[in-house]
């Protein structure tokens, strides 16, 4: 049975749902049906898929993190952090994670992209700016729209026209959203020139540190490490547990009164479940070895600075290797072809990059060692050659 719409569209009444089959094959006529990749413990796929940076995950030390913290605290927080979600474990990564970054305070919420809404939104609202660009990952681009502030997009990389957003604006309050290494690709993004537009024109500034922490900067700090902007007052930090920490979460650095702010007012924390006692455990094992061993990122970088030369790209500024293809269809093929060899890499489409941007995406490791990696390569190499893109 169907109702006639005002528009002149029929609309059925057995069924209101009936139009997902509709997208679902739209979406796979696109090349942009997408089916999780599902991974069994004892798997001997070489993995450059995932974001484990330094190999931590598995890292015995960082288990054993998880294992006390299970014993001690349990399988669950059980509770909003504002209730009884919060156990001293949370309070002393908070602090270690702060002082290993150069930040008064730290406060640790349940994922990366929870941080990154929870604080825009908390900074910025009705009648304020957010200057963004197209590089920045879809938790920062969430967190802009929720904030119903109004937001400017610039290019990215473009820094004169975020200084010119920021000068022609009506709006008192201002903050500009920024990955400091983009997702995609692994490039870092020009933040000394960001931060200097952001200062000159009175409007804070927000980093997302994700794909920096435990690849750039001294000892793995990050980016804004790396360029002495560490506890700038009007600097915020996000990063994530969930990367090179090999854990769960994410985390929010700032000043003591920002992290007093977003407990009153981050509705992503207050309103959530408290970070997983065993993934803070994890974290702060992994935190714990990151400090130990500064030269872990090092190894990390020698890594992508072998494999990008071995598949023929450019050098990567971080840990990201990004071969564009093209189109979805030959950039899944490909990516299939490397699965079927045994090596499991990222494959991004639309709408996680722009179209006729699809490509292969290699997240290198630092436990990986030379004959894996030119294995992989040889595998890459190959995939690429099969669907034509090479
Ligand atoms: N920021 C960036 C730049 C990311 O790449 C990601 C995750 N891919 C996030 C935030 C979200 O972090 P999480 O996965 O811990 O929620």
């Amino acid at each position: 049975m169907t109702l006639l719409h005002p528009s002149g569209t029929d609309i059925r009444v057995d069924d209101a749902l009936s139009w997902l089959d509709d997208d679902a094959a739209r979406r796979d006529a696109a090349g942009l049906h997408r089916v999780p990749v599902v991974r069994q413990s004892d798997s001997p796929m070489i993995n450059l898929a995932s974001n484990d940076y330094l190999g931590l995950s598995t890292h015995p030390a960082v288990v054993a993190g998880a294992h006390a913290a299970l014993d001690d605290w349990g399988a669950g927080s059980t509770a909003s952090r504002l209730v009884v979600g919060t156990t001293a474990l949370h309070i002393d990564f908070e602090h270690e994670i702060a002082d290993f970054l150069g930040f008064p305070a730290a406060l640790a919420f349940s994922s990366g992209y929870l941080a990154n809404v929870g604080a825009i939104t908390a900074l910025v609202g009705r009648g304020d700016l957010i200057v963004s660009d197209t590089g920045t990952h879809a938790s920062l681009i969430d967190g802009c729209r929720l904030s119903r502030a109004r937001v400017v997009v610039v290019e990215r990389g473009d820094h004169a026209a975020v200084a010119e957003a920021l000068a022609q604006r009506t709006e008192e309050r201002a903050l500009v959203v920024t990955d400091s290494v983009y997702s995609i690709d692994g490039e870092p993004a020009p933040i000394a020139e960001l931060y200097s537009a952001a200062r000159n024109h009175g409007a804070a500034m927000l980093v997302d540190e994700a794909h920096a922490l435990g690849v750039r900067g001294p000892g793995g700090r990050g980016l804004v490490a790396e360029l002495g902007l560490s506890g700038a007052p009007d600097l915020v930090v996000t990063t994530v547990m969930s990367k090179s920490l090999g854990a769960q979460g994410g985390v929010v650095l700032g000043s003591d009164l920002l992290r007093s702010h977003l407990i009153d007012r981050a509705r992503t924390f207050i309103f959530d479940t408290g970070l997983n006692p065993a993934a803070v455990g994890a974290a702060r094992a992994a935190l714990s070895l990151l400090r130990d061993d500064p030269q872990m990122p090092d190894r990390l970088r020698a890594n992508a600075t072998h494999l990008a030369a071995t598949c023929g790209v450019p050098v990567p500024a971080a840990a990201v290797i990004s071969i564009v293809i093209g189109d979805p269809q030959p950039a899944v093929a490909a990516a299939a072809a490397c699965r079927d060899r045994g090596v499991l890499v990222g494959c991004f489409r639309p709408p996680s990059v722009p179209a006729g941007t699809s490509r292969l995406r290699l997240t290198v490791r630092a436990d990986l060692d030379v004959d894996t990696l030119d294995h992989v390569a040889g595998v890459v190499d190959d995939a690429l050659r099969q669907v034509g893109a090479r």
